[in-house]
């Protein structure tokens, strides 16, 4: 077959692979805000997908889903081990994330995330048509924009960090942080979330790799930083994402939605008042520091457990971790303890959930809850506020967020703390519960203007077209 002339690579492909017990496997759709973006633009340029399917050891051909091309990258148990869980999630992640968790270096990690990006690589040069554009995604794949370049020199190659790109003090502390800057320098286009990051990368160009950002360069959406590599200019800029805020705030407006919301309240209880945090069980979410100043409110009589309840919805994440383990047990021994101090017989102060939610549920989650809490100390971009946002079209509701989440340069109406401010964190949550509703009003319709008109279609446009790849072919 012929090549494809739009491909996106990703650690993970748009479906799942599911083992059943009885040993056969079958492909489920796993709905994100990436793909949703990206369905449109791959789907009108015969396009192609890289990406593992999500289960090791298995080895499965290409094959398509409507026309659409997938070509799953097989990864072995020890490989998932190394490269996804170890040097991405072990090393990078908590690197990444201003080392809120101490980051390991293990040197056969690093081999084995060398290894595998470039099967991701070689798997892309395989499929790519001559001169097409390539979408590279996020910190696991940093190696593959210099792979592929050097296997491909036609290719437009963008690359985008859905992560924090980290100050450059804590980048330096990475054995490896020389390959990963001339990685990342293989592309046309590197973008980030912010100003911030595409300056520190600009700065590291310049000391690791000794290419200089030219004169005036400064990393920002409208002026992208450049640094001449040789004879290519590699262009640098911050292009915050964002969700599909239209059809969220279509579904929430639903019928459907108000009565599952109205069930959700009447299952509470029907409190007063809710608060709710939805979140990955992550250490960078901040859910330990939300619990806690919840707890003093609640001890110094600010906030009565008769009337107010929070719920706290915990996707399982990365099981096998050390300090996911570890994370968990605290937050779960902190919502005992708060559900032993302050509950009654049929009444939790906290409801607390460990598990994943679908999109209909969640919606009504937003719906109902009166305070959104999300407190991350360090949140590349944080969709889940932006989601509640998209979700409030009665103008309800308050958003509590941290300054540490991307999410925070745009929505400026919100309640912002500093999560590690104990006090602070809980004065904002007190104002939230309490606020003036036609306060409460004017702060949401200034969110979601912002939400509504920076979606993630406009979010891969801009970066396309910054690629120069004319998004709207
Ligand atoms: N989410 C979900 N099911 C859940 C909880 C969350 O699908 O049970 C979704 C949520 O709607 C959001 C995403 O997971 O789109 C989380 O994105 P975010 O940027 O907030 O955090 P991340 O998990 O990527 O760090």
């Amino acid at each position: 077959s012929t090549g494809a002339d739009f491909v996106v690579v990703a650690n993970r492909l748009p479906v799942d692979l599911e083992r059943l017990p009885d040993g056969t496997e079958r492909w489920r759709h796993s709905p994100g805000g990436l793909v949703t973006a990206l369905e449109p633009f791959l789907r009108a340029r015969k396009g192609a997908w890289v990406g593992w399917p999500g289960i090791a050891d298995a080895d499965v051909a290409p094959f398509e889903d409507g026309d659409l091309r997938l070509h799953p990258v097989s990864l072995s148990s020890d490989e998932f081990r190394d490269y996804y869980e170890g040097f991405s999630n072990a090393t990078l992640w908590p690197l990444y994330h201003d080392v809120v968790a101490t980051p390991v270096f293990d040197r056969t990690w690093w081999d084995v995330y060398v290894r595998v990006n470039q099967r991701f690589a070689e798997a892309t040069a395989s499929v790519a048509a001559e001169g097409a554009t390539i979408w590279v995604q996020d910190y696991q794949l940093q190696l593959v924009p210099a792979m592929l370049r050097d296997l491909r020199p036609d290719l437009r190659i963008g690359f985008f960090l859905h992560i924090p790109f980290p100050p450059v003090e804590l980048f330096m502390q990475l054995p490896w942080r020389t390959q990963i800057v001339r990685g990342l320098l293989g592309a046309d286009l590197v973008g980030f979330h912010r100003p911030g990051g595409a300056q520190n990368f600009l700065w590291l160009a310049r000391r690791l790799a000794g290419f200089q950002p030219t004169k005036g360069s400064v990393g920002v959406r409208n002026r992208p930083g450049v640094v001449q590599v040789g004879d290519r200019p590699v262009r640098v800029g911050a292009f915050p994402i964002s969700i599909d805020s239209s059809s969220l705030d279509q579904l929430a407006a639903s019928e459907e939605s108000a009565r599952r919301a109205a069930q959700l309240r009447a299952d509470l209880g029907n409190p007063r008042r809710i608060l709710l945090g939805v979140d990955r069980l992550d250490y960078t979410k901040g859910i330990d520091l939300r619990l806690h100043a919840f707890r003093e409110l609640l001890a110094e009589e600010r906030v009565d457990a008769s009337d107010t309840v929070m719920v706290q919805l915990a996707t399982p994440s990365r099981e096998r971790l050390e300090h996911y383990k570890k994370m968990r047990e605290e937050i779960e021994r902190e919502v005992g303890r708060i559900n032993g101090e302050f509950s009654r017989l049929g009444r939790p102060a906290v409801h607390y959930l460990h598990s994943s939610i679908d999109r209909k549920d969640l919606v009504a989650f937003y719906c109902a809850a009166d305070v959104m809490v999300v407190t991350p100390v360090r949140d590349g971009m944080n969709l889940v506020c932006k989601e509640y946002v998209a979700c409030r079209n009665d103008l309800g509701g308050a958003l509590v967020l941290s300054e540490f989440a991307g999410a925070a340069a745009e929505l400026t109406s919100a309640f912002l703390v500093n999560p590690h401010d104990l006090e602070g964190v809980k004065d904002a949550l007190e104002a939230a519960l309490n606020i003036d509703p036609a306060e409460g009003r004017r702060r949401m319709r200034a969110l979601r203007r912002q939400v509504l008109n920076h979606d993630v279609d406009r979010w891969a446009r801009s970066f396309l077209e910054a690629l120069g790849a004319q998004p709207n072919r």
